[in-house]
């Protein structure tokens, strides 16, 4: 059998038909930017989340750097970020000049809220959470934080679309809530596609504007903005893939309780959840002290697996001027070096997840 550690065409499949036909459509209408298409998925967008507002963007790193400009941070301002992120949460900080400031995860791979407050200086502006994997950061502890230190607070939930704190939804919490719809993710376009959502109309009313050339009226420019459109086709698909979002995440939930009651390998940590959490599994992510070696043995069974993420952003070359080396964020590091993502995607056929778990629990 050969497994991919993720695939695109089954979760293509599954609603084709739908897929299909909204694209036609889409292509028939002679509408393709910002359109009905787009002003329908922001609703249904803000309506899932339960957030006021959502503003549809080219891309999840736009919806950073884009949410980061417009709450006011730029040079000289720091950003507190969790160590083990995907390069992209750093890049949305470092695109407006800002200086992100690591701390490092907790157990369930997110910001360590009690050493948040260590890193606070001056100069620090804001919070950005990660809900990495998938999994939720303590929202309480970081909301109070935020409060008390008068910062804002961006949730990066590029992997985290319909996870829940308490029953809330993570993008909520804070000023501004980040989505990727890349198509790997939770919830995938078939391109590339992103938005933000806020509970604040004038944060909202800003990123439409800036989002379009900073211009609300056709050749009448407000502000120096950019070109960061979400296109009809997209936005058109994500309606069609939205629709049926607690089925896709129900399914991934059900793949993740199966792997957690039958992987049974002494070898291999598996991933828990936090309380007053549930978790959307965009990755399952497990860690080994002998990770080569199981992703060689998986390898020749045809089992695909990826590493999120290998190197992490303090150590990367395009940071390399932030000055940091190897030890200075030890559990960041060491979360590097161990983690490994197991195949798990939507419509996963179950003796492909069989035989998967059968195979790593003969692992020796
Ligand atoms: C995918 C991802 C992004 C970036 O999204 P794009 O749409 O690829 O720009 C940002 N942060 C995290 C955590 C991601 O996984």
């Amino acid at each position: 059998m050969k497994i991919m550690p993720n695939r695109m065409d089954y979760g293509f499949m599954k609603y084709q038909k739908e897929f299909e036909e909204k694209a036609l459509s889409v292509l028939r209408s002679g509408w393709y930017v910002l359109g009905k298409e787009v002003a329908a998925f922001e609703e249904n967008f803000a309506a899932y989340t339960g957030a006021k507002c959502c503003v549809g963007l080219a891309s999840g790193l736009d919806a950073l750097w884009i949410a980061v400009k417009l709450l006011g941070i730029g040079p000289g301002d720091e950003v507190l970020v969790q160590g083990n992120t995907y390069i992209a949460s750093v890049m949305g900080i470092t695109i407006n000049g800002a200086t992100p400031v690591f701390v490092e995860p907790d157990e369930y791979y997110q910001i360590d809220a009690d050493k948040i407050e260590e890193k606070i200086t001056e100069k620090t502006k804001a919070v950005m959470v990660v809900h990495l994997y998938g999994h939720v950061a303590d929202m309480d502890k970081i909301t109070h934080i935020c409060k008390k230190h008068h910062l804002k607070l961006i949730e990066d939930c590029a992997q985290s679309h319909g996870a829940l704190y308490k029953g809330k939804m993570t993008g909520t919490f804070g000023d501004a809530g980040c989505f990727s719809f890349y198509p790997s993710k939770n919830l995938g376009a078939f391109g590339d596609a992103g938005a933000l959502v806020t509970n604040d109309p004038g944060l909202a009313g800003e990123a439409r504007i800036f989002r379009n050339y900073g211009s609300e009226k056709r050749y009448y420019n407000k502000v120096a903005g950019a070109n960061s459109r979400l296109d009809e086709l997209q936005a058109g698909l994500l309606n069609v893939r939205l629709a049926h979002m607690k089925e896709i995440t129900d399914e991934r939930r059900q793949l993740a309780d199966t792997y957690g009651r039958e992987l049974h390998q002494k070898e291999i940590l598996l991933p828990s959840t936090r309380s007053d959490t549930c978790p959307v599994w965009h990755q399952y992510v497990i860690r080994t002290g002998r990770r080569q070696e199981l992703i060689d043995y998986l390898n020749d069974r045809g089992i695909g697996t990826i590493i999120h993420y290998p190197i992490p952003p303090h150590l990367s070359e395009a940071y390399h001027s932030l000055g940091h080396k190897k030890g200075d964020f030890p559990i960041t590091e060491s979360y590097a070096d161990s983690v490994l993502s197991i195949p798990l995607y939507t419509d996963m056929r179950e003796e492909e997840q069989q035989y998967t778990i059968d195979c790593i629990n003969a692992f020796t």
